[in-house]
C-alpha cells in the first residue's frame, strides 16, 4: 500500500465516513470514586475518538460520549473495571455507512 493511501485511509478519514444521533443520555459511565484515584488514565490515550479527557483542576475525567464509536476498547482496557459501559439506546449512537 502506499504512503498515500495509508494516509488517505487514516483514522481521522475514517472518522469522517460515520455519523451519529446522539442520544441525550451518556452511555459511558466511568466511577468517579475510582477515576479520580486512577494515575494511569489509559482510556485518556486508547480511545480512538477521543472521548476521554482529563481536567487536572477539577479531577473529573470528562466524557465526551457523543463521539463513541462504541468498539469497547476503554471497557477493556481500564484495569480497574471502572467504567459502566452500554450501548446507546435503540436508534442512538453511531451509524456506519459503507464507502
Ligand atoms: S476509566 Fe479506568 S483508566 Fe480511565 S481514569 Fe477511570 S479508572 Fe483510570
Ligand atoms: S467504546 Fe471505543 S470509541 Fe467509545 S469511548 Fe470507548 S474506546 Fe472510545
Amino acid at each position: 500500500m502506499s504512503e498515500e493511501n495509508i494516509k488517505k485511509n487514516g483514522i481521522e478519514d475514517k472518522l469522517t465516513t460515520i455519523k451519529y444521533n446522539c442520544d441525550s443520555k451518556t452511555h459511558l459511565v466511568p466511577d468517579e470514586n475510582i477515576c479520580s484515584r486512577c494515575e494511569i488514565r489509559c482510556c485518556t490515550y486508547i480511545c480512538p475518538a477521543k472521548v476521554y479527557s482529563y481536567d487536572e483542576n477539577s479531577g473529573m475525567l470528562n466524557v465526551e460520549y457523543e463521539n463513541c464509536l462504541e468498539c469497547g476498547a476503554c471497557k477493556i482496557a481500564c484495569p480497574y473495571d471502572a467504567i459502566g459501559w452500554n450501548y446507546p439506546k435503540a436508534g442512538c449512537g453511531v451509524i456506519y455507512k459503507q464507502s
